[in-house]
């Protein structure tokens, strides 16, 4: 019996309901599945990859941010977020972005996290309908979301022609396996309600996740309250029925007890970006109290220009410590369930219970840790490995929807230099801009 590919002899982490783990089996893959997990499999690959002593896992599924941002990592570091974001980030922005920004920023992005085991990501942007055919290139599983705003953007004029897209897209992708969209409202605070309607609309219409950041920093919180007879950004979409199990809140940073209420009467699903939220220095996210409830919470890098890197290996370890050090309690955000964060939880806030796990029948992306190197070594506990010593350097392979993207560190789809030398390119031209503003 033939398989397109059979990994050999790994470590399994399934993180399946049970958190089934095998020591020594084979993996084989047709088409875009997972068909066998056995100590020995009886199909033959046409692709044989032996893995022992590595480990097989889920790919890590990034849940929040903004792909081609990578080419303004480092630009504008160590300031106030009002700073970064009104006097850096958003001009730059409205001058400088273009369809080739796009291509070399998403172009990069997406072997950058392919190379750090993120097989799959969850895109809040501009131009998206350019990033769509890079990411296609690429390889990687992208959910893309042109960023709906009430003011101009930088490739559109009004929350109509956003949406607009997305549709055409939508159709245009629409048999696509690894090319997804989502409805992408920036913010309460700049989506009036006619924009935020209409985006929940469309995510209705369309069956897509309605991706929106709330509640990031405190003034955005006072001064929404100010604006809106006192309600919290959650309040007021819960009031104008804005929530539900598609919509994923990203930072949910400030958070009443009653905000966190509303999250769960409306099974709404958090994205938590833990690094961008400690280098903006907007706050402490009440994460550890969110999962108490019960709500699915997944995890996000943010864009490279407030991480930054988008690593989520560096992801799950800083969640994990930081939670630790604010409760002043090492019991809070187990490793254990930050990988589970990082897969499983990740494909529930996509809505995809065929991702972020490995079992017969689930779809196939997988990625190949190579554990043998000293700050793996020795192997007691495996979420711990991964969380606290491992990084996305130690990612060896990745296979998308049964494609075999990168192969011991090298990309298979894509000329990785090649992109290197154009976003070098492109950042001259950036500096001279930021220079002369
Ligand atoms: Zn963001």
């Amino acid at each position: 019996m033939e398989a397109d590919i059979v990994l050999k002899n790994g470590l399994i982490l399934t993180m399946d309901e049970g958190f089934n783990f095998h020591e020594k089996a084979d993996l084989a893959i047709k088409d875009s599945k997972i068909i066998d997990i056995s100590p020995q499999t009886k199909y033959k690959g046409k692709k044989t990859i032996e893995a022992r002593g590595k480990l097989l896992m889920p790919g890590l599924i990034n849940c929040h941010t903004h792909a081609a941002m990578a080419m303004m990592r480092g630009l504008a570091d160590d300031m106030a977020f009002e700073t970064w974001w009104h006097d850096f980030i958003f001009p730059i922005e409205k001058r400088l972005l273009d369809p080739d920004f796009i291509r070399v920023g998403a172009g990069l992005a997406a072997i950058e996290m392919i190379k750090s085991g993120t097989t799959t990501f969850n895109d809040m942007y501009f131009f998206e309908d350019v990033a769509a055919e890079t990411c296609r290139q690429v390889g990687i599983r992208s959910y893309l979301g042109e960023t709906v705003m009430s003011a101009e953007t930088p490739d559109k004029k009004t929350p109509d022609e956003a949406l607009k897209l997305i549709e055409e897209m939508k159709e245009k992708w629409r048999d696509d396996p690894i090319v997804h969209l989502t409805v992408a409202p920036h913010a309460p605070y700049s989506c009036d309600e006619a924009a935020l309607k209409k985006s929940k609309q469309l995510s209705d219409r369309l069956d897509l996740p309605l991706h929106i950041h709330i509640a990031e920093t405190a003034g955005e919180v006072e001064a929404f309250k100010a604006t809106h007879g006192g309600s919290t950004p959650v309040e007021y979409l819960a009031s104008t029925g804005f929530l539900s199990e598609k919509v994923i809140a990203v930072h949910c940073v400030h958070l009443s007890r009653h905000d966190i209420e509303l999250l769960k009467k409306h099974d709404v699903k958090v994205a938590h970006c833990q690094e961008s939220n400690m280098k903006l220095a907007v706050g402490s996210a009440p994460i550890v109290e969110i999962q108490n409830e019960g709500i699915v919470v997944g995890l996000g890098t943010d864009g490279a220009a407030s991480n930054n890197n988008l690593d989520m290996f560096d992801e799950m370890d800083s969640a994990a410590k930081f939670h630790k050090a604010t409760h002043a309690d090492p019991t809070v955000m187990p490793a254990k369930t930050v990988v589970k964060m990082a897969t499983r939880d990740g494909a529930r806030l996509l809505g995809r219970s065929d991702l972020g796990s490995l079992a017969i029948g689930q779809t196939a992306d997988v990625i190949i840790v190579g554990l043998n190197r000293p700050h793996l070594v020795p192997l007691y506990n495996i979420y711990s490995n991964l969380v606290y010593s491992a990084g996305g350097g130690d990612v060896d392979t990745a296979i998308i929807n049964g494609k075999l993207i990168m192969e011991n560190r090298k990309m298979l789809t894509v000329d990785e230099g090649e992109i290197i030398d154009r976003a070098n390119h492109l950042a001259k031209k950036i500096e001279r801009e930021v220079k002369h503003a």
